[in-house]
């Protein structure tokens, strides 16, 4: 299934969350996609409710569990006590944090198109605790926020954006946050440079 379509034809959900859309940072965040030669499909700005918040982050149902552990081990590899040893207790608390943070004002959620999408704007947003994420990515770039601070202060770890961490996730969050007739199917110029095989006549 994920090698049906060619690869340029890759779809990835980005979401810039409210601190994002706050500090100004939409026109920083599209210009990385828009340079590296992506294609924006569709976009939409909105105030999420609680529901659709927790239906995103819950449609992978193995989710929870990859999270918790995932957590557990960032704080091992730092010589720190995780607040629990259990991952479901640790992704409860990280959601209902997240509930929070993500419906406090409007982001903007959108759909971009282009070769390895997923892996791609992954590579550009970096790693998800902005304290390690490396320099020259989104979250690297323009945040200082860190998985210590915010569990001490009992919120979200803020860093800007979400992108789709798989194809299939991708598929299921596109579908979750816009319907089939909001996204734009359409050529951009540049994409002959990107794509083309022979790129006959560009020369008079
Ligand atoms: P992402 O795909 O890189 O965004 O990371 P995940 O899908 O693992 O987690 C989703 C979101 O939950 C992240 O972007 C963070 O906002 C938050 N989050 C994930 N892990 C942690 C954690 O260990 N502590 C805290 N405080 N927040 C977390
Ligand atoms: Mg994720």
């Amino acid at each position: 299934m994920e090698n049906k379509i060619h690869p340029k034809k890759e779809r990835t959900l980005v979401i810039i969350k409210p601190d994002g859309v706050q500090r100004s940072m939409i026109g920083e965040i599209t210009k990385r996609f828009e340079r590296i030669g992506l294609k924006l499909a569709a976009v939409k700005m909105m105030v999420a409710t609680e529901e659709q918040i927790e239906k995103h982050y819950t449609l992978d149902p193995e989710w929870r569990r990859i999270t918790g552990e995932k957590t557990i081990e960032s704080y091992k590899k730092k010589g720190l006590k995780p607040p629990s040893e259990d991952p479901f207790e640790i992704t409860e608390a990280i959601l209902k944090n997240l509930k929070n943070y993500m419906v406090k004002g409007p982001l903007v959620a959108m759909v971009w198109e282009g070769a390895h999408a997923v892996k791609i704007v992954r590579k550009l947003v970096g790693g998800t605790e902005p304290l390690s994420s490396d320099v020259g990515t989104i979250r690297g770039d323009f945040v200082l926020d860190s998985y210590q601070m915010a569990d001490a202060d009992g919120r979200a770890v803020r860093n800007l954006i979400h992108a789709s961490g798989s194809t299939g996730e991708a598929e299921n969050e596109i579908n979750h946050w816009f319907k089939p007739e909001e996204i734009v199917n359409y050529k951009l110029a540049q994409e002959r440079i990107l794509y083309d095989v022979n790129l006959d006549g560009l020369l008079e």
